[in-house]
């Protein structure tokens, strides 16, 4: 697989490294560097609207734990970027402060459901009770109007489950459900004998699920495979460090730069080829 250098990347992933409320055992996030500074991280939104990305994800650990995370926000939104959260939603709390957050900043906020019940879901974020949770907010979010996505990680633990799901995510309604064949990637690669799944597998669970939700609902669904996120999207740690998903491993980010390089885009546009074309439409309807 190449890059696609005719395109540039359009979306960085602003990950927050330090630490989690949920400790996933597949977790890409290596959760061992030094605390988030706000500074630092202004700075990074700041360089990234100037280098001429057009959407921000935050992410990893939960953007919401840090309660900066509205200045944060606003900042990007008034420099012109897209904005994106991914939280995992114990910290999202349904305040009035967050409803308006969510309402006139946040373009598209995603949460978590990795399964149709908390048997399924709770065991695979290895976290009980997340899943009344994230119903819970899911809800919420409905319930004001937000742009909201479902993010799912599949993996051989919950892959037969799959199309009872479509059902629960097709009357939950999102703006999109993104689905991810679980990559055997960072701290997460020590469970791989226990959630790799094949991809053969992984796309006839996809044809089950589809068949399931019918024609009419082929829009919502985005699906990505363990190979298809390799050289696309940069991915900033909150101390300003650059990766992205390697080309050579498939188990392994790839150090690009620091965001605050001089050359950075240049550093970045060598590495990183065009967003997925799936991911691409999440956003399209946005601008
Ligand atoms: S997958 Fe997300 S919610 Fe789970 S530990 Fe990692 S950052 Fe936290």
């Amino acid at each position: 697989m190449t890059a696609d250098f005719n395109a540039r990347a359009t979306r960085v992933v602003l990950n927050f490294s330090h630490r989690c409320a949920l400790n996933c055992e597949w977790c890409y996030v290596p959760f061992e560097t030094t605390r988030a500074q706000r500074h630092v991280v202004t700075g990074i939104v700041d360089r990234i609207a100037s280098l001429r990305f057009q959407t921000i994800t935050f992410g990893g650990g939960d953007p919401f734990q840090y309660p900066y995370i509205r200045d944060l926000a606003e900042r990007a939104k008034a420099a012109g970027l897209i904005v994106h959260i991914d939280t995992h939603g114990k910290s999202l709390t349904q305040s009035l402060a967050n409803r308006q957050l969510v309402s006139k900043t946040i373009d598209l906020i995603g949460l978590p459901l990795d399964g149709p019940n908390s048997n399924v879901h709770d065991d695979m974020r290895s976290s009980s009770g997340h899943f009344d949770i994230v119903m819970r907010r899911l809800r919420w979010l409905n319930s004001i109007g937000a742009q909201f996505k479902i993010n799912t990680v599949v993996s051989r633990r919950n892959v037969d489950s799959l199309a009872e799901l479509a059902m629960h995510v097709r009357d939950l309604a999102p703006w999109r459900w993104s689905i991810y064949q679980y990559m055997s990637l960072g701290p997460g690669a020590r469970v791989s004998t226990v959630h790799s799944l094949e991809l053969a597998e992984f796309h006839s669970a996809i044809s089950r699920l589809r068949e399931k939700l019918g024609s009419q609902n082929e829009s919502l669904i985005e699906v990505s495979d363990k190979d298809s996120r390799r050289l696309t999207y940069p991915i900033v740690h909150h101390d300003g460090t650059v990766f992205v998903h390697s080309k050579e491993r498939v188990d392994s980010l790839q150090h690009v730069c620091s965001i605050f390089d001089p050359q950075a885009r240049q550093a970045i546009d060598e590495i990183c080829g065009a967003e997925r074309a799936a991911a691409v439409t999440r956003y399209l309807a946005i601008r």
